[in-house]
């Protein structure tokens, strides 16, 4: 049977390594797993979260509320943004897909990082778009803003905090640059771990309120995946002029967050001190992360989320070292299908960092 040739040179999206499929392969007991694979919250979600939600299990008959009006309500209010500026995704992942779908074609070039969020280059392949990357690993605005004039993409995608670096843009080298972007090429700024980022350095911060104001062609992107603890839920959010998510809003299934989800969401967001705590505690422990790779001599770079990036030297081989760990029940990221030789380790729990730190020494 033939298919659609754009979707031809598309490699599945690897998600890190669900914990059952561990338990499945490798025998290990379901408790002596721990999974520093997707960036997740260790802490979970704000307790509020579970109490709202066994409330409204009731309502499970009905279609969920499709104009998402609390949840739109509660993101307007806390970014300081109208309704008209909200999109609501099963995750921004959804959102990613949307924008893309919207603003690019088989003609279209998308201008991204040589290293960032795998999803972008997947989406693009979608609507056989041309990805054109940078070579710096860091995002380096001078040399996007040169394939900028060069290639002339559709879009670009700026990835701030960079996942899977850990790395993050200066708010006023992002504005500076965004200025000299003209207003046809759609620029999707992907905040997934801005709660982090503002956490550590408020040079890094980029207020999607400001944003959207200043620039008619930006996507903001959020996601509860993270910081928020409900990487379950499947919610995540564009923040952008109403001419933009209008359009994206053509391309959005009906009823595409559920009741349990968008409630989730919405208690999630009045409980901030919940996560303003994981987020100090995320900082103490990624200290730990920093002193045990300086004693290792293994290279960290610098992250501003709540995971972090080990770069090996050549006496080490990152799809080695991890396939070890995961025969320990610890599931780690492999870089090397980013070609780096390095592993992306979530900041998990005290007991679980140690856990790492102890395996991983054994192995090096
Ligand atoms: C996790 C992540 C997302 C999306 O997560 P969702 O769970 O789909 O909301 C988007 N961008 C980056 C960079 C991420 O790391």
């Amino acid at each position: 049977m033939k298919f659609n040739k754009h979707l031809e040179d598309i490699t599945t999206y690897e998600a890190g390594k669900p914990i059952e499929l561990v338990v499945r392969e490798f025998g290990i007991d379901p408790k002596d797993i721990v999974k520093l694979a997707s960036n997740e919250n260790p802490h979970g979600c704000s307790p509020k979260v579970k109490d709202a939600v066994g409330n409204i299990l009731s309502k499970m008959a009905l279609y969920p509320d499709d104009s998402m009006i609390k949840l739109k309500d509660a993101l307007s209010h806390k970014y300081e943004v109208l309704n008209d500026n909200v999109i609501i995704g099963s995750g921004s992942d959804q959102v990613i897909e949307f924008a893309i779908h919207a603003k690019a074609s088989s003609s279209s070039k998308i201008l991204m990082n040589s290293v960032t969020f795998a999803m972008y280059e997947i989406y693009a392949k979608h609507v056989g778009a041309e990805v054109i990357r940078t070579s710096s690993v860091h995002h380096d605005l001078e040399e996007f803003y040169k394939l900028y004039v060069e290639q002339k993409p559709s879009m670009i995608f700026l990835c701030t905090p960079n996942n899977p670096t850990g790395d993050a843009i200066d708010r006023n080298e992002l504005f500076d640059f965004l200025k000299k972007i003209d207003n046809d090429t759609l620029v999707v700024v992907d905040c997934a771990y801005m709660e982090y980022a503002i956490g550590k350095d408020e040079g890094k911060k980029v207020e999607p309120k400001n944003l959207i104001s200043a620039f008619e062609n930006v996507l903001y992107l959020g996601t509860f995946s993270k910081a928020y603890g409900l990487g379950g839920m499947r919610v995540g959010y564009g923040i952008a002029n109403p001419k933009i998510i209008k359009e994206l809003y053509k391309l959005r299934p009906p009823f595409n967050i559920t009741t349990l989800s968008l409630e989730a969401a919405t208690v999630a967001l009045s409980d901030e001190a919940f996560v303003h705590a994981c987020i100090a505690d995320n900082f103490v422990e990624m200290k730990r992360y920093e002193e045990f790779a300086n004693s290792k001599k293994i290279d960290i770079i610098k992250s501003y989320t709540n995971f972090v990036t080990l770069c090996l030297d050549d006496t080490q081989n990152s799809t080695k070292i991890s396939n070890e760990l995961l025969q320990k029940g610890m599931i780690v990221r492999n870089l090397s299908s980013y070609n780096m030789n390095a592993i992306r380790v979530t900041i998990g729990t005290t007991s679980q960092n140690s856990r790492f730190f102890e395996l991983l020494a054994e192995l090096i």
